[in-house]
């Protein structure tokens, strides 16, 4: 059971039962079966009353056979749910619109090579389904019984250990998440998120975010090596969409060039094949950059600055963010959900006034 107080002197309550199926769970809440749950887990009559908002969930998960079809996209809740164990729905949902809006942006301006749209189901479902693998090792955990007590145990050991908290909290923040890179072996940080790390360039000190501000892709290069490669001269012709700032080295990214998506993506790293396979992957081939050059900016960096900033956030929250896709066929068609079926139920309400429920109790 999980108190919470509130705004306005009224407290939260969550129960969660893991002892198995709930046998209604198709059935609307009543305060009267929270009332029982709760004092059956305090040990203790607790009086309830006037509730604003009751409602049950499950740990049911549900991943869309594509996030797209046709003109139809999915994202968020509707895409994937699973049970709300380590805070990452939102952040998940949150990701998938960074995915998606700058890929719509880019198509609707005709700056989107052939599978741009497509490349949003082939990164973000994969994601979806770590995540649901996720949450249900979690639950896993969680179930009660003898049987899975030294699997507790020997995570809350890992944990405490240090090293993997960090691999752990990377997971739960989706930072972790690495792309599937189409047809090639990828390179370093290809398919990388790019933290936000800061960058000294001949107008002074900046960093990624700020960068992407502009809504288009972003070539970096760093130190001699970078600007002496010959990166440049292979973008030209996609030179209006393509932002190309030299900066100095920095350290722990160790390459001489980067191309990064306007969601902070690493699309194309040096020590392969040159970036203009994987430029005309994303926008076309260069003449169609080209007529984008005329326009670049405004709408692209609409919508590059809420891609950014939704990265951050996501980044940021601690609790946030990769099969192959099938083609669209039918538009208007729902995305079939595939999943299993739910084992569990809980319930949560907002009541207000109810003083007498001691903050703390778990059970
Ligand atoms: C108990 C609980 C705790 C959670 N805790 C966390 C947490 O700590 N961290 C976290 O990241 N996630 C958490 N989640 C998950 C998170 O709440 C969801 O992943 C997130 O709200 C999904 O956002 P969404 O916009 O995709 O969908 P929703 O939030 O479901 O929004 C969809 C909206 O569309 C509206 N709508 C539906 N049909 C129609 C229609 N036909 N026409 C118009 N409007 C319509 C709905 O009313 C709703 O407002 C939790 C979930 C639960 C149940």
């Amino acid at each position: 059971m999980v108190v919470k107080e509130v705004a306005g002197g009224r407290v939260r309550l969550r129960t969660v039962n893991l002892a198995g199926a709930h046998p209604r769970w198709r059935v609307e809440p009543t305060l009267e079966e929270l009332r029982r749950e709760v004092s059956w887990i305090a040990g203790r009559e607790i009086a309830m009353g006037e509730p604003l908002w009751l409602s049950r969930f499950s740990d049911f998960s549900r991943v869309v056979s594509s996030y797209r079809r046709g003109r139809m996209f999915v994202a968020g809740d509707a895409a994937h749910v699973h049970f709300p164990i380590g805070g990452q729905g939102l952040s998940t949902g949150l990701l998938d619109a960074v995915d998606l809006g700058w890929k719509l942006a880019f198509a609707v301006r005709g700056w989107a090579g052939a599978g741009l749209l497509d490349s949003y189901d082939l990164e973000r479902r994969p994601a979806a389904q770590r995540v649901i693998a996720h949450t249900r090792a979690q639950v896993a955990l969680m179930r009660p019984g003898p049987e899975l007590e030294p699997l507790r145990v020997l995570f809350g050991e890992l944990l405490a250990g240090g090293g993997e908290a960090g691999v752990l909290a990377s997971m739960v923040s989706g930072q972790d998440t690495v792309l599937p890179v189409r047809g090639r072996r990828g390179v370093g940080w290809e398919g990388r998120f790019l933290p936000n790390v800061a960058l000294v360039t001949g107008e002074g000190s900046t960093d990624v975010i700020a960068l992407l501000g502009g809504g288009g892709p972003l070539l970096l290069l760093f130190g001699e090596r970078g600007a002496g490669g010959g990166f440049e001269e292979q973008v030209r012709g996609w030179a209006g969409l393509v932002r190309v700032v030299r900066c100095e080295e920095v350290a722990g990214l160790e390459c001489a060039a980067l191309l990064v998506r306007p969601d902070g993506y690493v699309a194309w790293a040096s020590g392969g094949e040159g970036p203009a396979g994987v430029l005309e992957e994303y926008f076309g081939a260069p003449a169609n950059a080209g007529e984008a050059a005329a326009n670049a900016g405004e709408a692209a960096a609409n919508a590059g600055e809420a891609a950014a900033n939704a990265g951050e956030a996501a980044a940021n929250a601690g609790e946030a963010p990769e099969a192959a896709g099938e083609a669209p066929e039918a538009a208007g068609e729902a995305p079939a959900m595939a999943g299993e079926a739910p084992a569990m139920a809980a319930k949560s309400g907002v009541v207000p006034g109810v003083g007498e429920v001691p903050a703390g109790v778990a059970g």
